[in-house]
């Protein structure tokens, strides 16, 4: 098997409409401005002053004490579970949760946790349900140490958890005496899509994280905030996996500029997935799932044709999207524009015309 991701086919269209994935922004001419001219200094020594300044804004923003700023949303994980647990603990997640799908087995590997996958609706669990996952408190049970949510779920749709549920959750974890973690690599459509701060919406979490390559334009970058007690001691795993960086204020600047110029604008995005969501209805034998956000997932099997065979027609139009747990999902981002969305549509009720 080969892990290195594939290069393009020699000679493949160029990619004219990108509904791949969010996190395939290029850092646009205004943010590269900001890239350059953002000082700099020595990141794991504490100097420097534009992710110092970052990581400020951030532990302001999600209403905590304090926030480290890292290359990746895994790393945020990988670090938000080894500082809240121990090896042999228990998280407890959804089932569809990036970290027990999508993170390459490294809580097995590095870790040490197991993760106990919940079910329920587009990605989400509710009070009743996480009831029912506490074990008893013996010397046979894993010890449950630590909740996790998506917010934004991803597999299950892009859905926002609504307010009240992500605290009723949260409450029950804090009464067994566990932790609460926020997966928030898309906590920002969450809150734009909701008109709810983040501090409100992360108020319960004891700590939580937000991508700044998924929609909000930036090339690298993650931050993850808690407790003043809880990031020192992150630092600690970010230094042990290689994390700590050097100048790295230049790719901060980046982030910081995503936080002033990309955040309302996603409301946009939103309005396009809405827009490609109802076209798609319009298919025959096309099943499409109303987003909440910017992700959009539909079945494509009625109409008879492979996700394989769809995915390779439409990038033969120069359409790039993904397929997921059997559907289709695609994703609106700010290189995707309206009269895109339309365009996409069209070569889609194309390709399922053909088969
Ligand atoms: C993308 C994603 C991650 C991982 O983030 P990277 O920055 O790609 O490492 C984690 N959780 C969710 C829900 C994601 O969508």
């Amino acid at each position: 098997m080969v892990h290195a991701p594939l290069r393009p086919p020699p000679g493949a269209p160029p990619v004219r409409i990108n509904l791949y994935s969010d996190t395939q922004t290029r850092p646009s001419a205004a943010m590269k401005d900001a890239m350059m001219s953002a000082p700099v200094g020595d990141e794991q020594h504490g100097d420097d002053p534009t992710v110092n300044a970052l990581c400020d804004r951030m532990a302001a923003l999600m209403g905590k004490e304090a926030a480290i700023f890292l290359p990746s949303g895994t790393m945020c994980n990988v670090i938000a579970i080894l500082t809240h647990c121990q090896k042999g603990d228990e998280v407890v997640a959804h089932e569809s949760s990036h970290i027990l799908t999508s993170e390459g087995g490294t809580h097995a590997a590095l870790t040490g946790v197991q993760i106990m996958g919940l079910p329920g609706a587009r990605g989400m669990f509710n009070a009743d349900q996480l009831r029912e996952a506490i074990r008893p408190k013996t010397r046979y049970a894993p010890p449950q140490r630590l909740l996790e949510v998506e917010q934004t779920a991803n597999i299950g749709g892009g859905c926002v958890w609504p307010i009240e549920q992500l605290n009723a959750v949260a409450q029950i974890a804090h009464e067994q005496g566990w932790a609460t973690h926020m997966d928030g690599a898309r906590l920002m459509n969450a809150c734009v899509a909701a008109g709810i701060s983040a501090a409100e919406m992360t108020a319960s979490y004891d700590s939580v994280w937000l991508d700044f390559t998924k929609g909000l334009g930036a090339p690298l970058g993650a931050v993850l905030c808690g407790s003043s007690e809880f990031i020192g001691q992150a630092w600690r795993w970010k230094q042990r996996l290689g994390g700590s960086m050097r100048q790295a204020g230049i790719c901060a600047a980046a982030c910081d500029y995503a936080l002033t110029h990309n955040i309302e604008r996603l409301a946009e995005d939103h309005a396009n997935a809405k827009a490609l969501a109802r076209g798609l209805s319009q298919i025959p034998g096309v099943v499409v799932q109303e987003p909440d956000t910017n992700l959009i997932f539909f079945d494509i099997k009625e109409t008879g044709m492979s996700l394989d065979a769809f995915q390779t027609a439409m990038r033969a139009e120069g359409v790039m999207i993904s397929g997921l747990g059997g559907r289709v999902r695609a994703c609106t981002h700010l290189d995707v524009t309206a009269a895109q969305i339309e365009e996409a549509l069209t070569i889609i009720r194309g390709v399922l015309a053909k088969g």
